[in-house]
């Protein structure tokens, strides 16, 4: 590797969060790294791998086809390496590739995406992956490359599951690349209702977290296309249905030990913030101009906790 020794990068003292709970940073691309890492956030809550790869305009496949295997997963590594650096020892966590069709069809090689009616709930996120497992395999060694590098502080996250079979089917997958699901940070996102309604046979499979992607969460929840403007004032990340789902899978992994924690673009809404922080989230990640605000936000309704605490 040509790459300076992982020590070096590592600072010497890691950050003492400001909150009990933790308030963590979305990252978008690897540039915008050092920029989150400025923030004094407690770690990323995501970074969307699909960033990495649509950044050079190829479909996954495609890349692999044009420069190789070994070049696509050195394109994930170079990427999340470069996150994992700024924010060493503080968690970073990754997700696994979740584009619909209709943006891969931009993309070089984007003439062999299916058509698909609605992309929003078809080929996409963990779904595709369990259906192209090749791809997925060298998405997942490019974790195992990490972890040979030194960056422990690299979470892996899969997105849009619905139940225990789709999240044992995808550890799986990292036992088959050589990851110990036991030894590494791992967990799934929850953005379906019914990865929500089944959390408990989810926790079963062994995840450490769980994470609410609350933008699809609020689509497939209330029905409303996150996308289509005609009925954008009916998505309401707030609305009590939502708030219920949350509420329930916060309650369930709570009583077994399993992280939760927020990483739609909710995360960085105060009311939302409030809602969590009472429910008891573990963590809450928002996007890199919200976190300030989000810290205040969380140390606030702490502090009347511990105030009505002490007042029973
Ligand atoms: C979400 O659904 O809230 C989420 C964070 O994922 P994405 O926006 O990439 O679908
Ligand atoms: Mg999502």
């Amino acid at each position: 590797e040509e790459r300076e020794p992982v020590e070096e990068a590592r600072p010497k003292t890691p950050v003492k969060p400001m909150t009990a709970t933790e308030v963590k940073v979305n990252v978008s691309i690897p540039e915008a790294a050092e920029r989150a890492a400025a923030t004094g956030a407690d770690g990323v809550g995501l970074l969307r791998m699909e960033h990495m790869i649509l950044s050079t305009n190829k479909t996954p496949k495609h890349y692999i086809e044009k420069h190789g295997s070994r070049a696509y997963i050195d394109e994930i590594v170079s990427g999340v390496s470069t996150v994992a650096d700024e924010f060493y020892p503080r968690p970073v966590r990754v997700r696994t590739l979740d584009a619909p069709t209709d943006e891969f069809r931009q993309m070089e090689g984007g003439e062999d995406e299916p058509h698909e009616h609605n992309p929003m709930l078809g080929y996409r996120g963990i779904r595709r992956s369990l259906e192209e497992p090749d791809v997925f395999a060298h998405e997942l060694e490019a974790f195992q490359r990490l972890y040979d590098m030194g960056y422990d502080n690299v979470e892996i996250m899969f997105p849009l599951v619905n139940d225990k079979t789709d999240v044992d089917a995808a550890r799986e997958a990292l036992e088959d690349v050589g990851i110990d699901p036991e030894k590494r940070h791992w967990g799934v996102m929850v953005e379906t209702p019914s990865s929500a309604l089944v959390i408990d046979d989810i926790i079963d499979a062994g995840i450490d977290f769980a994470s609410f992607g609350t933008n699809d969460l609020t689509q497939y929840t209330l029905a409303v296309d996150r996308n289509n403007e005609h009925v954008a004032d009916r998505f309401d990340e707030l609305h009590p249905s939502v708030l219920k789902l949350i509420g329930q899978t916060i309650e369930t992994c709570r009583e077994h030990d399993v992280e939760t924690s927020i990483c739609g673009q909710a995360g960085s809404k105060p009311e939302m913030v409030r809602f969590l922080v009472d429910e008891g989230i573990s963590s809450i990640s928002a996007n890199i101009d919200a976190v300030r605000d989000v810290q205040h936000e969380v140390k606030r309704v702490e502090q009347r906790l511990i105030l009505d605490s002490v007042r029973e």
